[in-house]
C-alpha cells in the first residue's frame, strides 16, 4: 500500500465521477440522461482501477486493478456514442443494438481476464520504481489491444462528431458544443500521450487526468446550462421554426433563451441577445406585466403583438423563469377594423336615402319607436313633423327629373339645417320628408314646422339655365300623446294633418285638430 501524488488524479477523477453522476442522476428520465450515466460510470470503473492500482505496491494487485478497468476502458465509446445518438435522435436505443455494439468490448474483458492465457492484450507486466519511492508497473500491449483502441476511437469519434453537428445548427448551444468537444479532446489527448512512446511517465495513465477535466467541463458546459432538460433538438425543431417569437427570460427580464422570430422581433442578434435584459429591447409599459406572467397586447414599431407569459420556474414568490410568447397579430386586427368599418357603413347605407343623404323611412320608424320607449319611461313630450313638396309633379314636368331630384337634395339639405342634435330628418320615400323632434310638444314643432315652411317658400332654386324654380311645402304635425304613447297613431295624425294642409290651400302647417 502507498499513498503518493500519483493517486490524486485518479481521486479527482473519481470525485467529479461521483459529482457528475448525482447531478445526471437528479435530471430523471430525460433524453440521453441514461446514456450519458452509463458513461460516468464506465469512466468511474476507469478511475477506480487507476486508483486501486497507484495505491497498491503488489505486481498482483496491480494487475487485477489493471483488468477491473476494462469494462470502464471499452465500453465507455459505446457509451458516449448511445449518449449522441439518444440525445440527438430523441429516442432510446434497442437493447439488441446495444449488445451488438458491447459485444466487441465485453470480448475485450473476457480476453482481459484470461490474458494469462494468451497474453492478447498485454504481456510483460513488470513493476518499475517511480521517481519519489513510488511502485508502478509498466507493460507491453498485444494485439488485441491495439483492434479494441482502434473500435473504441472510432465510436468516440462518431458521437462527438453526431454531437458537434447537432449543437453547431443553433448558436445557443455553442457553449455546450465547445464543452463537448473540449471533453472528448481532453480525454482523447490524455489517452494517446498515454499510449505514445513518448509518455514521460509509463506507470502512469494520465488518461484519469483527463476524465477528471472532462467531468468538470461537461458540469459547466453541459449540466449548469441545463442542456439536457432543454430538449435541444426538440427545440430545434419546433421553437426555431415556430413564426412565432419565443423568449425565455429571468425573473428580472434576463434573456436566457430566444428563437430567431424574437430576435427579429427584438431586433437583435441571437448571441447578443443572450447577454441582454429584454427591457433593453422592448419599450413597452406592459414589461412588468409580462415579467408577473400575465399577458398582453404589445406593439413594436406598426406591428401588434399578442403577448403570453408563462411562468416556467419559480422560487417560492419569486419568478426565476418565464417564457413569453408574441404572436403577430396585426393583420387579425386590421381585418377586424375594416370588417367593423364595412360593418358600419353598411348599417349607415341601410338607415341612408341615397339621393338626399337624409335617413330613409326605415331609420326614421326605428327611431321614433326608440323614441316612444322614452316618452313612456319619462313623459317627456315628442313631435313628428310631417312635409310633402306641393305640385311637385309639376316641376319635374316642367324641368325634367333630374331638376326634381335635385330639387328634393336642396329639401334634404334645408332639412338639415332644422335639424337639432338628438332631432332625426328624414326622406319617407318620393316627395315626402318627416323630422322627428324628441322633447317638443305641439307648440314647439308647429312652431319649427312654421320656420321650415316659410325658409322653403324663400329658398330659390335654379335650373341648369338659372331659370329660378321655387318650391312650397305643406307641413303636418303631430304630437304623441304622452299618456298612450303610439308610433301608428302619432304617423296617422301627423299624415292627416299633412292632408288638411293640402285641403287648406298647400304651403302651410296644419295640425290634427
Ligand atoms: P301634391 O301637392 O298634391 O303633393 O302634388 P304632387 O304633384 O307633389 O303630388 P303627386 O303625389 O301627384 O306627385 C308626386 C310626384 O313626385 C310624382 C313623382 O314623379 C315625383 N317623385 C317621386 N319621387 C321622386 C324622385 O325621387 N325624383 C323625382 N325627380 N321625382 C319624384
Ligand atoms: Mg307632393
Ligand atoms: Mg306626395
Amino acid at each position: 500500500m502507498q499513498l503518493t501524488l500519483w493517486s490524486l488524479p485518479s481521486i479527482a477523477a473519481l470525485l467529479a465521477v461521483g459529482l457528475t453522476f448525482v447531478r445526471v442522476r437528479s435530471l430523471g428520465a430525460v433524453p440521453g440522461a441514461r446514456a450519458f450515466l452509463g458513461v460516468i460510470v464506465c469512466a468511474g470503473f476507469w478511475s477506480a482501477g487507476q486508483l486501486i492500482g497507484t495505491l497498491s505496491t503488489e505486481l498482483d494487485v496491480k494487475r487485477l486493478a489493471a483488468t477491473i478497468q476494462y469494462p470502464g476502458i471499452t465500453l465507455l465509446p459505446v457509451a458516449w456514442l448511445l449518449f449522441a445518438v439518444t440525445l440527438t435522435r430523441r429516442r432510446t436505443v434497442s437493447p439488441v443494438t446495444v449488445a451488438v455494439f458491447s459485444l466487441f468490448p465485453i470480448l475485450t474483458f473476457v480476453l482481459a481476464l484470461t490474458n494469462g492465457l494468451h497474453g492478447l492484450i498485454w504481456s510483460d507486466l513488470s513493476l518499475v520504481e517511480a521517481p519519489g519511492g513510488f511502485v508502478g508497473f509498466t507493460l507491453t500491449y498485444g494485439p488485441w489491444f491495439s483492434a479494441q483502441l482502434i473500435y473504441g476511437y472510432v465510436l468516440v469519434v462518431a458521437g462527438t462528431a453526431i454531437l458537434v453537428f447537432e449543437l453547431s445548427a443553433s448558436p445557443l448551444h455553442r457553449r455546450t458544443m465547445h464543452a463537448v468537444a473540449a471533453a472528448c479532446g481532453v480525454v482523447a489527448a490524455c489517452n494517446l500521450v498515454y499510449l505514445s512512446p513518448i509518455n514521460p511517465w509509463p506507470w502512469f495513465d494520465p488518461t484519469v487526468l483527463g476524465i477528471a477535466i472532462a467531468g468538470a467541463v461537461l458540469n459547466r458546459g453541459v449540466l449548469q446550462v441545463r442542456y439536457l432538460e432543454t430538449n435541444p433538438i426538440l427545440r430545434r425543431e419546433v421553437v426555431e421554426q415556430l413564426s412565432d417569437a419565443v423568449v425565455i427570460v429571468g425573473g428580472d427580464g434576463a434573456i436566457l433563451d430566444l428563437n430567431p422570430a424574437a430576435a427579429s422581433l427584438l431586433g437583435i442578434g441571437l448571441e447578443r441577445a443572450l447577454r441582454t435584459n429584454l427591457a433593453t429591447c422592448l419599450a413597452t409599459p406592459l414589461l412588468p406585466k409580462l415579467l408577473d406572467g400575465v399577458g398582453g397586447e404589445v406593439s413594436v414599431d406598426d406591428r401588434f403583438y399578442d403577448a403570453k407569459s408563462t411562468v416556467l420556474r419559480s422560487d417560492g414568490d419569486r419568478i426565476v423563469e418565464l417564457a413569453i410568447v408574441f404572436r403577430d397579430v396585426t393583420d387579425q386586427l386590421r381585418m377586424r377594423e375594416r370588417l367593423e368599418r364595412s360593418k358600419i357603413e353598411l348599417e349607415q347605407a341601410a338607415n341612408t336615402d341615397p339621393l338626399t343623404q337624409l335617413s330613409n323611412r326605415r331609420y326614421f320608424r326605428q327611431r321614433l319607436e326608440a323614441e316612444i320607449g322614452n316618452v313612456e319611461r319619462h313623459a317627456v313630450p315628442l313631435s313628428v313633423v310631417l312635409f310633402d313638396l306641393d305640385h311637385f309633379k309639376r316641376v319635374n314636368d316642367s324641368f325634367g327629373h333630374d331638376v326634381g331630384d335635385r330639387v328634393l337634395q336642396v329639401i334634404g339639405h334645408i332639412a338639415l339645417e332644422f335639424k337639432r342634435g338628438a332631432d332625426v330628418a328624414a326622406r319617407l320615400g318620393g316627395e315626402e320628408f318627416a323630422l322627428l323632434l324628441p322633447n317638443t310638444d305641439l307648440a314647439g314643432a308647429v312652431r319649427v314646422a312654421q320656420r321650415l315652411r316659410q325658409t322653403v317658400e324663400e329658398h330659390v332654386i335654379s335650373d341648369r339655365n338659372h331659370n329660378p324654380i321655387r318650391v312650397t311645402v305643406s307641413i303636418g304635425v303631430a304630437a304623441v300623446n304622452v299618456e298612450r304613447p303610439n308610433s301608428d297613431r302619432t304617423l296617422t295624425d301627423a299624415d292627416r294633418a299633412l292632408y288638411r294642409a293640402k285641403r287648406a290651400g298647400r304651403n302651410c302647417v296644419c295640425t290634427t285638430d
